[in-house]
């Protein structure tokens, strides 16, 4: 299977293009030419989405979870038997190296594999009252589900929420980006091929605004997750406190990285610098505000600038490719007016800064010694940039780590154990990485707080958000 031009909407059980509908330009970002057009949903095909979720919730809701892990079982086993094809098509139209699209894809048939089983484990509760009295606390599916994921990990975010809500007893009208469809559309075929109903699990592309408006607006839709930016994620909260909708809200972060003198020194480097720069730093968890203690700070700067040199940047699918290009057009330039910001008012620029000739390219970038009045401090890049900074003392390094009203994901590394427990107590962010940035897998919560966001992905309180609860009482 080589990069798929035949997209469409999966609608109600059929796969729907033309037709007078709209279309969107799919770009290779490696080289900027056009891959596919891609048909956008107009408001009848909403009308149509949201009137057969409405059917599949009612059928699927009824349905036993352990006929519905034996399904979505399925879904994970087509993925694997799929996952080549799929990531040769998900680095052609997003840009990420395929060892990186590979990971990504397998993740995605770990999620369904997860949820599945978690499902069964979804265990109400019995409250004890006098012989022959009982309360029930029951969990049901919320409802049918909205569902809004971004471009960086096209397959990997619409996974966490079809893969939860489905197992929950939910069906999704999943609207993946316009940017990378025939990855997400190929994915949505393992789920058609692993047996979920045409009705419980649709998919959608069209202009986001018209989207999410429509859907959101519609008293059939019970609940609202989105992954993506901040403003974004106001405006999707407004829209669903309109109908007092659930929501999970997964957005963005700036996540400082606290590498203190006692640590592993060549580790914090190595890991720092490979981490920095996969999927080109468009991660809302990549690690970017680098604070260094002073004993380490030159030693710090001086290897990860070395290793950042080293980072082989070009077309994803080329063997030996570490970086790829940037996933659209919008980020090279945006980058860009960041770094020179930060240069012009008296940042370090030790590599990169550029863009690149051909597609949306833009050079690793370290800047050292970054003034606090560079907009880059405040302003997540979304991008290949690592931004570093000395300290002196522990309070002064989580002062500055807690800073922004961002609260995702942070990291420490230190080699002292009370020092690590300390400094994870006192970062606000829903998830802290100790001398390590592995913190996302199926079964933990992901997830911010502050204006990153409420509510997880990915664990029980995950699943949990595709619930509400039931108390029952019975005298
Ligand atoms: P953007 O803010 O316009 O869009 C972010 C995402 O939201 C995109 O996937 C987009 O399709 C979607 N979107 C936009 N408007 C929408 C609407 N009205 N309804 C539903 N969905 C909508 O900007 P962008 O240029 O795509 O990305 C820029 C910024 O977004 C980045 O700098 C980063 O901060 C953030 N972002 C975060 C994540 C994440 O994983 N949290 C992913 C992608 C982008």
């Amino acid at each position: 299977m080589s990069y798929s031009t035949d997209l469409g909407l999966y609608i109600d059980g059929s796969w729907r293009a033309g037709e007078g509908r709209d279309t969107h330009s799919v770009i290779n970002p490696a080289t900027g030419e056009a891959l596919a057009e891609l048909p956008l949903a107009t408001a009848a095909d909403l009308d149509e989405a949201l009137a057969a979720t409405a059917k599949g919730f009612a059928h699927w809701r009824g349905v036993d979870v352990n006929a519905r892990a034996a399904i979505l079982h399925k879904v994970a086993d087509h993925i694997r038997e799929r996952a080549e094809p799929i990531a040769v098509m998900l680095t052609t139209e997003q840009g990420k190296p395929l060892a990186e699209a590979r990971t990504e894809v397998l993740s995605c048939a770990a999620q369904f594999d997860y949820f599945a089983e978690e499902a069964k484990r979804s265990y109400g509760r019995v409250l004890v009252r006098p012989t022959g009295q009982r309360a029930l606390v029951l969990k049901q599916p919320v409802g049918p589900v909205a569902a809004f994921s971004p471009w960086n990990f096209p397959v990997n975010l619409m996974c966490k929420k079809m893969a939860a809500a489905l197992a929950a007893g939910c069906s999704i009208i999943a609207k993946p980006p316009e940017e990378t469809p025939a990855s997400t559309s190929a994915i949505m075929q393992c789920v058609i091929d692993g047996g979920v109903p045409g009705n419980v699990a649709q998919l959608v592309y069209g202009v986001p605004d018209m989207v999410s408006r429509h859907l959101i607006a519609s008293p059939i839709i019970r609940k609202v997750s989105f992954t993506g930016s901040v403003p974004v994620g106001k405006h999707l909260l407004k829209l669903a406190a309109d109908g007092v909708k659930r929501t999970t809200m997964e957005l963005g972060g700036h996540a400082p990285v606290l590498i203190f003198d006692d640590c592993d020194l060549e580790k914090a480097i190595t890991l720092s610098a490979t981490t920095k720069f996969r999927n080109a730093g468009q991660v809302c968890i990549s690690p970017t505000r680098f604070y260094v203690q002073e004993g380490v700070y030159d030693r710090f700067v001086a290897g990860f600038a070395a290793h950042t040199k080293k980072v082989q940047v070009g077309n994803g699918l080329d063997a030996g490719t570490v970086m790829g290009p940037l996933a659209n057009g919008r980020r090279p330039s945006a980058i860009a007016a960041l770094v020179e910001d930060a240069t012009s008012k008296g940042a370090k620029l030790l590599t990169g800064g550029s863009r690149g000739n051909q597609g949306f390219f833009f050079a690793p970038t370290v800047l050292s010694d970054v003034p606090m009045s560079a907009k880059v401090m405040d302003d997540e890049p979304f991008g290949p940039v690592a931004l570093m900074r000395p300290f002196k003392t522990f309070d002064e390094a989580v002062e500055q780590a807690n800073r922004l009203p961002f609260g995702l994901a942070a990291y420490a590394f230190t080699e002292n154990a009370r020092q690590a427990n300390l400094v994870a107590d006192a970062l606000d962010t829903g998830m802290v990485g100790l001398n390590s940035f592995m913190i996302s897998m199926p079964d933990a919560p992901f997830g911010g707080v502050k204006e990153s966001g409420f509510g997880s992905e990915g664990g029980p309180e995950g699943l949990d958000s595709y619930y509400v609860t039931k108390a029952v009482h019975q005298y």
